[in-house]
């Protein structure tokens, strides 16, 4: 079973609170969530997954349609980890401590927008909650535009052993009208980067159906005229 864990990333009225993973969740979302939780109570041989949510980008990309919050406040960081701890212990006290994690994967957001204290912070965190093994697999997703050895070094120490790369599209026109901006010379150094730290798997996030794609564009040499990608916007 997998578990996501995601507070209320809106620090607009204060701390925000732990719950489950929907935003701003009702009082039937939490209780569908608290059944779930205690479904695993009844299956103790099963193991679990975790999916945490860290819904925080420096700048919102055009064609982007997740719950993200805009900022680059440390501090707003800090309340949001207060608050998935909380829910982590939450998680624990219905689901236990001894149930195996076979999965770890932090995704965003902008997860490298954390500092490394903080990403620290939120793996020491899972560690002295859960029941990690040394074969738990753990991914990451990261925005190339922020990604430096130093940071790389800090998630290999973490124990992430698996890099999910936002790339979208290449093409500069594609790119200006979609509002991310990042060239093929950064992908490449942030490629070469995550080789040189050894991740095992560096995986390449590409877009479909961003504004000024085209068949010709996905496919050098065919016709210019070609219609638009008929891909879902993302
Ligand atoms: S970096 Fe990813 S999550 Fe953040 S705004 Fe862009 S597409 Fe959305």
């Amino acid at each position: 079973m997998t578990i996501t864990l995601r507070a209320d990333a809106s620090c607009d009225e204060g701390r925000p609170a732990a719950v489950p993973p929907v935003g701003r969740a009702s009082d039937a979302d939490v209780q569908v969530w608290t059944q779930a939780l205690c479904q695993l109570q009844r299956r103790p041989d099963d193991t679990l997954a975790i999916s945490v949510n860290l819904p925080f980008c420096a700048m919102r990309c055009g064609y982007c349609s997740s719950d993200v919050q805009v900022t680059t406040d440390g501090r707003e960081v800090d309340m949001y980890l207060d608050a998935l701890l909380l829910q982590m212990d939450g998680v624990v006290a219905l689901a236990g401590r001894e149930r195996e994690v076979v999965q770890v994967h932090v995704g965003g957001g902008t997860p490298n927008l954390l500092a490394d204290a903080q990403l620290e912070r939120l793996v020491a965190g899972l560690r002295a909650r859960f029941r990690l093994l040394p074969e738990t697999e753990w991914s990451i997703e990261c925005d190339p535009r922020r990604c430096s050895a130093g940071q790389f070094d800090t998630l290999r120490r973490l124990g992430f052993r698996h890099l999910h790369l936002g790339m979208a599209d290449l093409d500069a026109d594609v790119q200006r009208a979609s509002g991310r901006i990042q060239s093929a010379s950064v992908m490449a150094d942030v490629v070469a980067m995550a080789r040189h730290a050894r991740f095992e798997t560096v995986q390449v996030d590409l877009v479909c159906g961003l504004p000024r794609q085209t068949e010709a564009r996905r496919r050098p040499g065919t016709s210019s005229r070609s219609p638009p990608m008929p891909c879902r916007p993302a």
